[in-house]
């Protein structure tokens, strides 16, 4: 009798529950592809270098109205969301609502809190889209340049609303800005000229667009000018300061830690990665130094055996080849060690670097993007041609033979490459636009680990001691990054941190120091990202005991494509219970 009532009293509960209805999956997708046009509208200039090119015509000027207009459209979106219910979709979808989510909370953010658009001169600067509509041939030259034409109308507007935003800019930022913008002028006055030259259209089009080019360049000028005479005696800091960071690390990295926690560990790493390479130096120093006595610094006395180390390397005309040899054997090593299954089909095609990519020696992944499904995955190998001697023995020696392999692991296999197979079998076209870094970068530093405990290089210290020096780096970018944006680190001390507890050259150091000035957060993604996925794999063995599967626990990982690890956590977590 009880149990009839029950059954009665469920489609009742059911319809009035209905009032709010459960949005399902199919509703999701739609809300999707509405969402990444109406995406489009706003930002035209993103959407052309995603290769959606409906709007090339079209410029965002970004003044008072276009804030208000971006914020619309954040409000808009989230109240949308606000209909579905992620519990009720499926992981995909899941992963996808909290990334959108995250990237309008984002856009709010930084209109009304971090407020970048009022003192980073740099954040302005339309050349480099209009370089990408000359270079990418993605249709008629004569098509480009008539979109080209129309965007290049609303220059002037984009500069003047710039100059009217900037409030008392930081003087990195204006320094750089003054740099690119002027480095910038070479599209309009050269690029654009041949380009025009080299087209079947009509003469007056061609005038009209030259004309429209060059009151761009005088914009561009004035810009420049008029940052010229700003007055930094009393300019803001280029430290986005507590309380801006923390915000920007939950955004931009979607960790499950906070930046505190992540502060720490990395100062952990750091104490054991030192302890480790001081036993690995002692170990090696006689087979180096033979009766030499040892330096009584222990950084000192593993900054020599690293030094000695980097001079077996490659040679110049054999750079290319060193790397190519070494991916057969990295996915041999990986199907024996039963790692993570690779398909064959999807092998990786290595070539030698584009012209236009000339000059950026070692290694890296060219993925098509979202909307070139045809395209292929490459890695480009870069050659030593036409270096310095000087230069190309330094280079060589920073990827030295060990290094080497660490490098081809970071981004071939298993790192990028595999990755990129991993999530393109399960396509999301918000994943693609809003992928998580921390999880891609994150992956590719973790696997470099994974293999050396599965025994790669058959535990050579030398090659253990390489990679401590290797991840030391992204530990130390982490410290750095926290330290100078949240703790008031000198230049001096960064440097200090870098080149004598890092072990990194003079002229790498200095180089991140520049970088570390003019960005936030975005170096921590790497160690981040990493230390997510460690513990992660740690907490489950444990949990799992001898149930634990190490090829099943990456492939299911990567299964989920380019989410944050916490949900990727999350979903796995659920799906044991
Ligand atoms: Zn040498
Ligand atoms: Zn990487």
């Amino acid at each position: 009798m009880k149990k009839g009532w029950t059954l009665l009293f469920l489609p009742l509960l059911l319809l009035s529950c209905g009032q709010k209805e459960v949005k399902s999956d199919t509703e999701f997708d739609a809300f999707k592809e509405s969402f990444i046009e109406d995406m489009w509208k706003q930002y035209p200039g993103w959407a052309s270098s995603a290769g959606y090119h409906k709007y090339d015509d079209q410029l965002s000027v970004p003044d008072e109205a276009g804030r208000k207009k971006e914020l619309a459209f954040a409000e808009k979106n989230l109240e949308k969301l606000e209909e579905f219910d992620p519990k009720s979709l499926s992981a995909n979808n899941k992963t996808d609502y909290y990334m959108i989510e995250n990237q309008l909370k984002s856009v709010q953010w930084r209109i009304n809190e971090e407020k970048s658009y009022q003192w980073d001169p740099s954040g302005y600067n339309v050349s480099g889209l209009f370089a990408e509509m000359l270079i990418n041939d993605y249709e008629a030259l004569e098509k480009r340049l008539q979109n080209l034409g129309k965007r290049l109308q609303k220059v002037p507007a984009y500069y003047e609303a710039a100059q009217k935003n900037i409030q008392n800019p930081t003087k990195e930022h204006t320094d750089l800005a003054i740099m690119q913008s002027t480095g910038g002028l070479s599209v309009f006055e050269t690029d654009l000229k041949a380009a025009l030259e080299k087209s079947k259209l009509s003469q007056a089009e061609k005038d009209k667009i030259a004309a429209d080019a060059a009151k761009a360049v005088a914009a561009i000028q004035k810009y420049v000018a008029w940052l010229k005479t700003i007055d930094h005696s009393q300019a803001r800091s280029f430290r986005l300061g507590k309380s801006l960071y923390a915000k920007k690390f939950e955004f931009d990295i979607q960790s499950g830690y906070s930046y505190n926690e992540i502060y720490q560990k990395a100062l952990d790493r750091k104490k054991f990665l030192h302890g480790k390479m001081n036993e690995l130096a002692d170990q090696l120093w006689p087979k180096y130094f033979g009766m030499a006595e040892k330096p009584a610094d222990q950084l000192v006395k593993i900054k020599q055996v690293i030094d000695k180390i980097s001079l077996v390397h490659a040679e110049p005309t054999g750079f290319q080849a060193a790397i190519e040899k070494q991916i057969p054997e990295l996915v041999q090593f990986v199907k024996d060690k039963d790692l993570l299954y690779m398909d064959p089909k999807k092998p990786l095609v290595v070539r030698k670097e584009p012209d236009y990519m000339a000059g950026v020696a070692g290694a890296s992944i060219s993925a098509p993007g979202p909307y070139d499904k045809k395209g292929n995955t490459y890695y480009n190998v870069g050659s030593l041609s036409g270096w310095g001697a000087e230069e190309a023995e330094s280079y060589l020696r920073e990827y030295n033979q060990y290094t080497l392999q660490i490098l081809n692991i970071h981004e071939a296999i298993p790192g990028h490459y595999a990755q990129l197979v991993y999530s393109n079998q399960s396509p999301s076209m918000i994943k693609s636009l809003l992928g998580n870094g921390a999880m891609v970068e994150g992956w590719a530093v973790y696997t470099e680990l994974m293999m050396l405990e599965n025994g790669y290089g058959n535990n050579l210290p030398e090659l253990w001691l390489m990679y401590y020096k290797w991840n030391l780096r992204t530990v130390c970018n982490t410290i750095l990054d926290i330290s100078v944006h949240t703790k008031n680190m000198s230049e001096k001390e960064g440097l200090n941190l870098l080149i004598n507890e890092a072990f990194q050259q003079e002229a790498e150091a200095k180089g991140k120091w520049k970088r570390v000035t003019l960005t936030s957060v975005q170096l921590c993604s790497y160690f981040t990202g990493f230390t997510e996925i460690y513990d992660f794999r740690e907490e489950l063995k444990k949990k799992e005991g001898s149930a634990f599967n190490l090829k099943k626990f990456h492939e299911k990982f990567l299964g989920y494509g380019s989410a944050p690890v916490k949900y990727i956590r999350e979903l796995m977590l659920a799906e044991k219970d």
